[in-house]
């Protein structure tokens, strides 16, 4: 009975990938005399909006396979908001309840498509206790702790299966530069910067990977100490930046770090959204920022080739925050100095 049960659950997973079409790569404009060419794959177009229903597939699947999910069994997770919005929709696309945990400061905005999808909300006050909590909700209810931050990076194939890094190697076929000098990205789970770090050691690929990371995240930090029990006080960029370095970041793949002023990060959101015409979120912005200096050392070296980085949310979900000069204000972020470093960087 069980055994059918998961059948047909993994089956309508499956099912809804295969209705799925992969996300774009995007070409974002360089001076063509650069010989320098940037892509960005598009992460906001999956159903719900963001690189994080690759997770939670992944998640659902890998909680399927190992017989933690029965048809009785309530998820739960511990979140910043877009983790939970993927899993309240593939809970409802198996009929389960699913409960996320959140900080109170979470947006409204990913509050409501979490209730729309059927999940429900459970707040804590500080982000470092929706780990223990959301484990305790789990254990009272016979429910499903899915836990992003440990199975992120093993949930995923990392040898394939169109993964994430997969998918944006063959999308790299017929281009001018096809195997990139660099592969961008930030870290919350950790668990896209290690399938692309080892997808590219296994392909056995001279791409670099450069991880971008925000002020008051633990994992800069670690990276350069080796110390995994830092700290920090939490970050303002949503979906990137962690208190504690998570389980599933594998420093061993990332060949490079950038920290990245919060205020840095808001500028070359805005400043992307300006040039491509599509609202992003801020960690895109920190991703890009990150990009560009990569790039600017490249060309001031005289190297040519290619650059990947993601938009890994849209703009919607940041009305009220980073697209508000109120918030920014009351946040005493001053995106205007690195506006200004960005359009000189451009016309240099
Ligand atoms: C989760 C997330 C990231 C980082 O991805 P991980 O694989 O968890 O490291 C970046 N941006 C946004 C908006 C996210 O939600």
């Amino acid at each position: 009975m069980s055994r059918a049960w998961v059948a047909e659950a993994v089956r309508r997973v499956e099912a809804d990938a295969n209705r799925s079409a992969d996300t774009h790569l995007h070409v974002f404009p360089l001076p063509p005399s650069w010989g320098i060419d940037l892509y960005l794959k598009d992460e906001s177009v999956h159903p719900t909006g963001s690189l994080k229903h690759r997770l939670a597939r992944s998640l659902v699947l890998y909680g399927l396979a190992n017989g933690w999910i029965t048809p009785d069994t309530p998820l739960v997770d511990a979140s910043s908001g877009s983790t939970a919005v993927s899993e309240a929709y593939f809970a409802r696309l198996l009929g389960l309840p699913f409960v996320a945990v959140m900080p109170r400061s979470t947006s409204v905005e990913k509050v409501e498509l979490i209730e729309f999808y059927g999940g429900r909300c459970h707040f804590v006050d500080s982000a470092s206790d929706v780990y223990d909590v959301a484990r305790s909700l789990a254990d009272e209810c016979g429910g499903h702790y899915l836990d992003q931050f440990t199975y992120a990076e093993r949930a995923t194939d990392w040898r394939g299966n169109n993964n994430i890094a997969e998918s944006v190697l063959s999308q790299l076929s017929l281009e001018r530069h096809p195997v990139p000098a660099w592969v961008v990205v930030g870290a919350g789970t950790g668990g896209t910067s290690a399938t692309i770090g080892r997808y590219l050691r296994y392909r056995q690929l001279d791409t670099k990977l450069c991880v971008v990371d925000p002020e008051g995240s633990a994992f800069f930090s670690s990276w350069q100490s080796g110390d995994r029990s830092v700290t920090a006080c939490g970050s303002r960029i949503e979906g990137i930046g962690r208190p504690r370095v998570e389980p599933s970041f594998v420093p061993g793949v990332v060949d490079h770090m950038l920290q990245v002023p919060d205020a840095a990060s808001v500028a070359a959101m805005r400043w992307c959204s300006a040039v491509t015409g599509r609202l992003v979120g801020a960690s895109t912005g920190t991703s890009l920022w990150g990009a560009l200096q990569l790039i600017a050392s490249m060309r001031d070296a005289g190297e040519v080739g290619s650059v990947v980085t993601l938009i890994c949310d849209g703009g919607e979900r940041y009305a009220h925050t980073y697209y508000s000069d109120d918030w920014l204000a009351a946040q005493a972020i001053d995106p205007t100095p690195y506006t200004a470093e960005l359009e000189a960087l451009l016309s240099s």
